[in-house]
């Protein structure tokens, strides 16, 4: 019996895609006017073969039948109501990839903007996908939403998108290190992914650089921090008021010291976090049980910091590409 698909077949379509045994009755033109790859594969193909379905010639293709579908979907209907959540990932992976392979431009380029939204090339971009992955409760679950970045690191490196790759590095390099070698099993299909060799390599070298970053900023901006010379507290002649807010640098220094661990939140290896931490624990009401306002510093300390803390995540957005072993033509 012949596998027509429900959807994508049109009763004056003019060829048949034939897909993972599934015919798609579909438009020659079509096809033909969004793909130099369709219209070269249409100029060299022997129209008068046998056998052809409901009287249109059959072409057959080395794609699933549900990457085609989706494809094709797009390809009539547009992407706009594709998310780019862990839901419409087989979605919009089979797109990209298929969009690639046909050479279809605009479609490639609409999925990658979409993408570059959750996996961006700046900074602020960064601040808002972290942000829409933190629920209603505070709490932060990027594995909720957003797909797996093993999957993202191996759809960028098979369509050719490496401006997606620092921030899905950077992303994974928050795991523990023994749960990146195991892989990322999809709920759904069972499947179990891996990243290859080299780029589990460069996933290494990258938290390590990451991890020495975040060390060098403690010592050189945080632990023992001097007042600014215009501390509200400079002058105080009682010598502990006088040390209040380097004695704040340090419990902050401390509470990173432990956040670094994963004993808090357990983002235990994830520096732009814990830079901005620092800085936010100063004006963060905490419960007085817990430390009360020993980490307030005074605002012209806490301005001066705040300086350094935004220096410090730019020049580490900036570093990804290097860190991750990623040779791109512009970052960010
Ligand atoms: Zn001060």
């Amino acid at each position: 019996m012949e596998l027509v698909h429900p959807d994508l077949c049109f009763q004056d379509g003019n060829v048949a895609l034939l897909a993972g045994g599934c015919h798609f009755l579909v438009h020659k033109g079509v096809l033909e006017r969004h793909s130099p790859v369709f219209a070269q594969l249409f100029s060299a193909y022997d129209w008068n073969r046998p056998n052809p379905f409901r009287d249109q010639p059959i072409l057959e293709v080395q794609d699933s039948v549900e990457d085609m579908a989706f494809f094709l979907l797009a390809l009539y209907d547009g992407i706009s109501h594709l998310k780019h959540n862990t839901l419409d990932f087989p979605n919009v992976s089979a797109v990209l990839r298929l969009a690639t392979k046909y050479q279809v431009k605009r479609l490639r380029q609409d999925v990658l903007n979409g993408l570059s939204q959750v996996w961006p090339r700046t900074l602020p971009q960064w601040e808002i996908r972290e942000a829409n992955a933190t629920n209603a409760s505070g709490v932060y679950e990027p594995r909720k939403v957003l797909p797996h970045p093993i999957l993202i690191i191996n759809l960028a490196r098979a369509v050719d998108a490496p401006y997606l790759l620092p921030s899905a590095f950077y992303d994974l390099s928050r795991c523990y290190p023994s749960d990146t070698a195991a892989g990322y099993k999809c709920h759904g299909t069972q499947e179990l992914h891996h990243l290859s060799e080299s780029d589990l390599t460069y996933l290494l070298k990258g938290r390590e650089h990451a991890s020495r970053f975040l060390s060098t900023f403690i010592v050189n901006e945080l632990e023992s921090r001097e007042p600014t010379p215009s501390c509200v507290h400079i002058d105080e002649s009682d010598p502990l008021q006088r040390r209040h807010c380097q004695a704040a640098f340090d419990a902050i220094t401390f509470e990173i010291l432990r956040d670094v661990n994963g004993v808090v939140c357990h983002r235990s290896s994830d520096p732009l976090f814990a830079i901005i931490d620092a800085e936010l624990m100063q004006t963060r009401d905490e419960p007085a049980a817990h430390f009360g306002t020993s980490m307030r510093v005074c605002e012209p300390c806490r301005s001066a910091f705040s300086a350094a803390v935004d220096n410090a995540r730019d020049a580490l957005w900036r570093k990804l590409p290097e860190w991750f072993g990623l040779s791109l033509h512009s970052w960010p």
